[in-house]
C-alpha cells in the first residue's frame, strides 16, 4: 500500500471538508480504536509444497469500526504510517499475533507467525528490544517470527534499520522481502542484504501465464540466494500447480483460504490440497 491516504476511506470523505480534515478525524478515530481494542488480526495460511501442508500464517490487521464494520488495512495504515500511530498498531499486532502463536503452541501447534512491519516501525532505534520483550513474554522461539518489509525498506541507507535487521537476525527473526517484484527492484541491491525469505508479488502470480519468463527468471535467482520462496495471491489451482512445480517453497492466497479469524485456522490444517 503506498502511503496515500486520498480518497480511501470513502466514508470519512463527505465532499464537503478538506483533504486534512478527513485525515485528522480517522487519526483520532485510529486513537480510540486502539483505545477501546477495535484492532482485530485476521490470519492466512501459508502452505508447503514439500511438506503438503499448512505450514505458517500471516497476520493481516483489520479494523472493527463501531459505524463501517470491518475495514481493510489498505483504508488505514497509510494514514497511520503518514500520523506515526503505526508504531502503537504495529506493536498491538505483534503482540497479538505471537500471544495467538502461543496459544496455538500450548494446543500442540507449530506455525510459523508472519508479521508485516512498516518502515517506520524499524527506523525505531528500541525495535529489535521490543520484538525481543514481546517473544520472551509468550515464550515463543525467535524462529517462528518472520518480520515482512518492503523492498523500500530493505535499501534503506539507514544505519539504524541496518543494526535493527542485523540485531534481529542475530537472535533468530527472520525477515521477508514483502511484494517483491513490484515497483524497483533493485537487484544489485539484493545481493547486499540477507534475507530468509522472498515473498513473490501477487500482481505477478496473477498474470502468470504472460509473466512466465520473469518469473522463471527471478524464482531462479532466489534459488541462488538460497531464501525461502512463497508466492503470493494464488487463486486457482493452475497458479498453484505452475508455481509449486517452478520452485516456489511455499504458496499463499485465495486458493487455500482468504484472511480469516484465528479460530477458523484449525480446520484448515487438517484439510489435503491438490496443487
Ligand atoms: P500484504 O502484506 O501484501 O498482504 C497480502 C494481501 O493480499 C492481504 O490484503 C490479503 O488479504 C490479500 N490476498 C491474499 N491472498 C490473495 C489472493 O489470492 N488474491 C487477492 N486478490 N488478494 C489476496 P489485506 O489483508 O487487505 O492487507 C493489505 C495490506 O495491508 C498488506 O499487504 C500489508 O501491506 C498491509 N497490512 C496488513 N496488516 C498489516 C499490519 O499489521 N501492519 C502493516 N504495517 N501493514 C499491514
Ligand atoms: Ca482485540
Ligand atoms: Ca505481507
Ligand atoms: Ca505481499
Amino acid at each position: 500500500v503506498k502511503a496515500n491516504g486520498r480518497n480511501q476511506f470513502r466514508f470519512y470523505d463527505d465532499g464537503l471538508r478538506s483533504q486534512r480534515e478527513h485525515e485528522l478525524e480517522m487519526i483520532s478515530d485510529l486513537r480510540e480504536a486502539l483505545r477501546s481494542d477495535q484492532f482485530v488480526v485476521f490470519y492466512q495460511p501459508r502452505y508447503s509444497v514439500q511438506e503438503n501442508r499448512i505450514v505458517g500464517v500471516e497476520a493481516l490487521i483489520r479494523w472493527r469500526h463501531p459505524e463501517h464494520g470491518l475495514v481493510a488495512p489498505g483504508h488505514f495504515i497509510p494514514v497511520a504510517e503518514s500520523s506515526g500511530l503505526i508504531g502503537q498498531i504495529g506493536e498491538y499486532v505483534l503482540r497479538e499475533a505471537l500471544r495467538q502463536n502461543a496459544e496455538w503452541r500450548k494446543q500442540g501447534i507449530e506455525l510459523e507467525m508472519s508479521v508485516n512491519v512498516s518502515l517506520r516501525q524499524l527506523r525505531s532505534p528500541d525495535f529489535p528490544r521490543l520484538v525481543s520483550k514481546i517473544l520472551r513474554q509468550y515464550g515463543c522461539p525467535p524462529a517462528s517470527l518472520e518480520l515482512e518489509l518492503t523492498e523500500t525498506a530493505l535499501f534503506e541507507d539507514d544505519a539504524v534499520i541496518h543494526a535493527n535487521l542485523k540485531a534481529l537476525r542475530t537472535e533468530g527473526v527472520r525477515i521477508a522481502i514483502d511484494d517483491f517484484g513490484t515497483g524497483y527492484s533493485n537487484l544489485a541491491r539484493l545481493s547486499e542484504v540477507s534475507v530468509d525469505c522472498i515473498k513473490l508479488d501477487r500482481s505477478l502470480i496473477q498474470d502468470f501465464a504472460r509473466n512466465r519468463p520473469i518469473l522463471r527468471m527471478v524464482i531462479a535467482m532466489c534459488k541462488f540466494m538460497e531464501v525461502t520462496i512463497v508466492a503470493e495471491g494464488v487463486e486457482t489451482r493452475d497458479m498453484a500447480a505452475w508455481t509449486a512445480e517452478h520452485g516456489c517453497h511455499e504458496l499463499q492466497g485465495y486458493y487455500f483460504s482468504k484472511p480469516v479469524p484465528a479460530c477458523e485456522i484449525l480446520p484448515l490444517l487438517d484439510q489435503t490440497f491438490s496443487t
